[in-house]
């Protein structure tokens, strides 16, 4: 397959064939706004690429994409409210280690259950494949954790440090008062936000507001006061500091990307036909290509990347560089759509596949929907009780004085409900079975597994020439709800 990835570093892109015929030669155009032309080549036109060296401080503009990316980032506020909800009276969402439990709004997870979860990790997986396969780093522009949270902290750095020529002066002038206290407001907010991230993170695995109760009366467990250190750190350090750096360089997904695109992805790329040659517009209408090299797209990328060269690994996806261009363009009044999504096989003028003929799609999708229904299964199966009946390998049955015929079972019932159960049993599909249990006590505490011993008795002549089947049933008179069969095998002399 055809790898698309470019080098980070602006060197010629892989876009650089013609997609569309360069433009008829301009007139002056009296509806440009040259003065405003001009504001934008002062405040973008000395923008650089990312080489690492130095802080990216990208400019915000708005936009259709920077909208979605707010709309999907204000999902995140969840994150911050999911402890909090009740349900039923409990924790809503709960992820009770010591108890072993895990309950979800009304379900009630247990380890036994678990496999669950490598079903939902493969669903994750398996979209975040079927994403990039469809639009590269789309899940880095909009819904990864630390994208978001890097847009977050920018944007109070912004409120608080002024637009990125101001922060820009800001970090380069010497220490004063006003500095210092600037600073001392913007890392203490990012501070008490990464604190926040990791004390909500710690409040999913323990009662949330007896958590905080703890906090305050500076007691409670180890765990409340060590589980949000990393997140802590890694959001102060990660996302305050090093933030694109982290999608440089760190993230493993991001390493691995370039081999889950083809050319049938859609990128945001540069159309080099229509906008080269670059020039700055000028007034008296000279012939250049579309696009006026103002380099706002340069100046809001948060990853630094200059996006005429080629699509490039730096390049999240995020769109914003077309918000950027597309308002260029109608502010000189050309057509938008410079900088927009294109598969690179579209850019040498071919049609893009649909989806259900790229067969990389088709496997992705037949997996997902294979997890998907498998956790849909796990969830509408799941049971408020688990029964298993194991048949005694020595002996394989008893002959009685009497000529009966008898077999022995360990019964193991796990009580999967928040209150004790007792529990009976009865059997069926052998003709006068009867079952005896050996233990006084058939109540399973709350959440415990209960073992039982049990004798089946049958007749001689009702007995079974070898191996027959046989139907246990539990159930708890107190709750409907528990009440399980299991098929086991009754052995009888050939
Ligand atoms: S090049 Fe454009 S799409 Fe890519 S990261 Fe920069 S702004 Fe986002
Ligand atoms: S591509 Fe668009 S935003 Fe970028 S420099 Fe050219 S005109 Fe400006």
């Amino acid at each position: 397959m055809e790898d698309v990835e470019a080098p980070a570093t602006p060197t010629p892109g892989t876009l650089g064939k013609t997609v569309s015929p360069p433009p008829e030669p301009e007139s002056t155009d009296p509806a440009v706004d040259h003065e405003e032309i001009e504001k934008l080549y002062e405040e973008a036109g000395h923008w650089d690429v990312n080489l690492g060296e130095e802080t990216i401080h990208a400019k915000r503009i708005q936009g259709q994409f920077r909208r979605i990316k707010w709309y999907v980032a204000s999902i995140y506020l969840l994150y911050f409210l999911g402890p909090y909800l009740r349900w039923d009276g409990r924790q809503a969402i709960l992820f009770d280690i010591p108890a072993r439990k895990n309950y979800l709004f009304g379900i009630t997870i247990w380890p036994q259950d678990v496999w669950m979860l490598s079903l939902v990790l493969l669903t994750f997986f398996i979209a975040l494949f079927t994403a990039t396969a469809l639009a590269g780093r789309v899940f880095c522009g909009y819904i990864c954790w630390q994208t978001v949270w890097v847009d977050v902290y920018t944007w109070i750095e912004e409120k608080l440090e002024g637009h990125p020529a101001q922060r820009r002066a800001l970090d380069k002038a010497p220490w004063s008062l006003r500095k210092f206290r600037i600073k001392a407001v913007k890392h203490s907010i990012w501070l008490t936000l990464s604190a926040l991230t990791g004390i909500t993170f710690t409040a999913y695995f323990t009662d949330a507001y007896g958590m905080w109760r703890d906090y305050f009366s500076l007691q409670g467990s180890f765990y409340i006061w060590v589980t949000p250190l990393p997140f802590l750190i890694g959001s102060y350090i990660g996302v305050g500091f090093m933030r694109e750096q982290i999608c440089f360089w760190l993230c493993p997904y991001a390493r691995i990307q370039g081999v889950m695109t083809d050319p049938e992805s859609i990128l945001p790329a540069y159309d080099k036909g229509r906008g080269e040659p670059r020039g700055k517009i000028s007034r008296d209408g000279s012939t250049k290509g579309d696009c006026i090299d103002c380099n706002l797209c340069v100046a809001v990328c948060p990853m630094g990347v200059d996006i005429r060269y080629g699509q490039q690994e730096g390049c999240i996806t995020c769109g914003l560089c077309l918000d950027a261009c597309d308002s260029v363009m109608e502010k000189v009044g050309r057509p938008t759509g410079l900088i927009r999504y294109m598969a690179l096989v579209e850019s040498g003028g071919k049609a893009r596949l649909n989806i259900l003929k790229r067969p990389r799609m088709m496997i992705y999708i037949l997996i997902l929907a294979g997890a998907m229904a498998g956790v849909v299964y796990g969830l509408v199966n799941l049971t408020p009780m688990k029964l298993t009946v194991i048949h005694d390998r020595q002996p394989l049955y008893i002959m009685l004085s009497d000529g009966s015929i008898q077999n022995g079972y360990t019964v193991k019932i796990l009580n999967k409900t928040d209150n004790a159960a007792t529990f009976k049993l009865s059997v069926s599909g052998v003709k006068d079975a009867s079952v005896e249990l050996l233990n006084e006590n058939t109540t399973a505490p709350a959440g415990k597994m209960l073992t039982l011993t049990a004798r089946v008795k049958v007749g001689a002549d009702d007995a079974p020439k070898g191996v027959g089947s046989i139907l246990f049933r539990v159930y708890s008179d107190g709750n409907p709800a528990l009440d399980a069969t299991y098929g086991s095998s009754f052995v009888g002399p050939k």
